[in-house]
């Protein structure tokens, strides 16, 4: 078929990039998206608004029973979708809220998969068939009050009392901390970083909310504090050995962040869109004026280029040739030019843009922690600098 008969772009697919999705991940998009619209993203802005989830457990059970949490998990009543599938998700979460993203990357790909990978088989058996039905929340206590990039500078001890494990420690920027039932706690031992399941009812063991946030608002975020707590020998997750058993796990949440940025980016996009073509000015819509279309023609190449680096990446994941600094790469990209279409979609929408009636100025102010946690901007350009050069830069 010649170019002129190829059928136009669609302004919300450019590239057409879903039309190299299968069926079975069209139809997680078609299911999550649907449950997004129906279910989230009427009440996100109040969410966001008041700084925190109203019934955490309840949106816990709703993405259990649409089937989210730690659904690219095998067995222990886990979805095992493949990566693509579960970037999609991630992607139509995301372009809700970034918040309610985490909520699902932290319970799956944080909590969860520590404990799919490292755990015993009693601990996956206790704790991944209600996790993956959200009647148990789980967070994940790596970053500490002074230990946030260099995670291996971690001042938490767990050591030995008889069979015991005995954990001192702070961590810090938790999310769902204040609301999980267990806590995958990353501790220093004498044989090394290990992980241990810490159920929240363990005395020694407090979370408190952080407050005054002005950036991923429609989350829980704490701080957990561990005063003696002791626990039995089998808390520790036995296959956990040294500082890249939680790293490993980074790498899978940051996966999903690569999609989800393109997530935020597309409905940033999408709301210029709408915005540029109804908001008249000087007896026309913004739509027609020369530099609203040069930042729409930046968004959609921004939203087009981060989608296709989630899909290539995803498929990379599937075939299992995934390497972290692709996961790296994508998350580098991605986030930036998330940061940059919510920056000019905010400026499209004029003063709009700065309330709660329009979504934008959420996605720009949530972006700020998505370019933060899992590695800041500044450490994946450093992976990505010694994957290149082969020289690392980081201290
Ligand atoms: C809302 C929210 C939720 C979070 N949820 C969790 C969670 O569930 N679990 C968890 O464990 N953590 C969580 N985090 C913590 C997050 O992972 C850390 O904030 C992140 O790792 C950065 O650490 P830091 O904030 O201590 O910054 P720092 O490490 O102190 O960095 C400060 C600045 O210095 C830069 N920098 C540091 N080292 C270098 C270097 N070598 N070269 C150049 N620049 C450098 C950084 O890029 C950054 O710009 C969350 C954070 C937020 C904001």
């Amino acid at each position: 078929m010649s170019e002129h008969r190829a059928p136009a772009p669609d302004p919300r697919d450019f590239l057409s990039v879903d039309a190299d999705l299968d069926e079975t991940e069209r139809d997680v998009r078609d299911a999550v998206r649907a449950f997004a619209a129906r279910e989230l993203a009427p009440h996100v802005a109040d969410w966001f608004e008041a700084g925190t989830l109203p019934d955490p457990r309840g949106l816990a059970e709703a993405f259990g029973a649409l089937g989210v949490l730690g659904m690219h998990l095998e067995g222990y009543g886990c979805g095992g979708s493949n990566a693509v599938a579960y970037g999609v998700a991630c992607r139509e979460l995301e372009a809700v809220d970034s918040g309610l993203r985490s909520f699902v990357s932290v319970q799956g790909s944080l909590a969860m998969a520590a404990i799919h990978k490292y755990g015993s088989e009693e601990q996956k058996q206790e704790w991944l068939p209600p996790m993956a039905a959200g009647r148990a929340i789980g967070c994940f206590g790596l970053t500490e009050p002074d230990s946030g990039s260099d995670p291996g500078s971690m001042r938490s001890r767990a050591r030995r009392d008889g069979s015991d494990w005995v954990l001192d420690g702070t961590k810090m920027w938790i999310t769902n901390g204040s609301v999980a039932d267990v806590a995958v706690v990353w501790a220093a031992t004498d044989e090394g970083i290990r992980g241990f399941a810490v159920p929240a009812d363990t005395p020694g063991f407090t979370a408190n909310v952080v407050h005054r946030k002005l950036s991923l608002r429609a989350s829980i975020t704490s701080e957990l504090v561990l005063e003696g707590v002791r626990l039995p020998a089998d808390a520790v997750l036995p296959g956990s050995r040294g500082l890249g058993s939680p790293l490993s796990c980074l790498n899978e949440a940051r996966y999903g962040i690569v999609w989800g940025a393109a997530g935020a980016a597309r409905a940033c996009y999408e709301a210029a869109l709408e915005y540029a073509g109804t908001r008249e000015q000087f007896g026309r819509p913004l739509a027609g004026f020369q530099l609203t279309q040069r930042k729409l023609a930046d968004m959609v190449v921004d939203v087009n280029h981060a989608g296709l680096t989630a899909l290539r990446i995803g498929r990379l994941k599937d075939r299992g040739l995934a390497h972290h600094n692709h996961v790296s790469f994508g998350k580098f990209a991605n986030v930036a030019a998330a940061q940059r279409v919510a920056a000019a979609s905010r400026s499209v929408h004029g003063a709009n843009g700065i309330t709660l009636e329009y979504p934008v100025m959420r996605h720009m102010v949530n972006l700020e922690t998505v370019a933060t946690y899992e590695g800041t901007e500044e450490i994946h350009a450093l992976s990505i600098g010694q994957a290149v050069t082969g020289v690392s830069a980081f201290r």
